[in-house]
């Protein structure tokens, strides 16, 4: 845990966030700015920074973010498929230094700007 990293925050509850799922090792909440209709993130509670600065160590948490992102964007209303996208650092534009996977979908959702959200 990082005591300013504002996702720690959001796990801790000291910052409020719209859950869309949460358990032992992840947690998902829907985006501040969406890029789409529906557009969620799923983290690790973890305080991972970057998918650099990860390792096999975190083999089972990122099998998680994975593994759940299925179930959650069926239950968000996404019937037709979605996007994932990780941002890895200042070439991948990340601005939020607590590695998350953004979910991404609804009407029309490769239209328009959002391969970096
Ligand atoms: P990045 O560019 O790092 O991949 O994306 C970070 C994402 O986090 C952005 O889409 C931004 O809108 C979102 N975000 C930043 N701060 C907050 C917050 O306090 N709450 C929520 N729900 N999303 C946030
Ligand atoms: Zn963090």
């Amino acid at each position: 845990m990082s005591q300013d990293c504002i996702f720690c925050r959001i796990v801790r509850g000291e910052i409020p966030c719209r859950k869309v799922y949460e358990d032992d090792e992840i947690l998902a909440f829907h985006d501040i700015k969406p890029a789409a209709p529906v557009h969620f993130l799923i983290i690790p509670k973890v305080h991972v920074e970057t998918l650099y600065d990860s390792d096999l160590k975190y083999q089972q948490v990122l099998g998680r973010m994975l593994g759940m992102a299925g179930q959650l964007a069926r239950e968000q209303g996404l019937t037709d498929g979605f996007r994932t996208i990780i941002n890895c650092g200042r070439v991948g534009r990340q601005e939020v230094y607590h590695l998350h996977m953004h979910v991404l979908g609804g009407p029309d959702p490769l239209r328009g700007g959002l391969i970096s959200p």
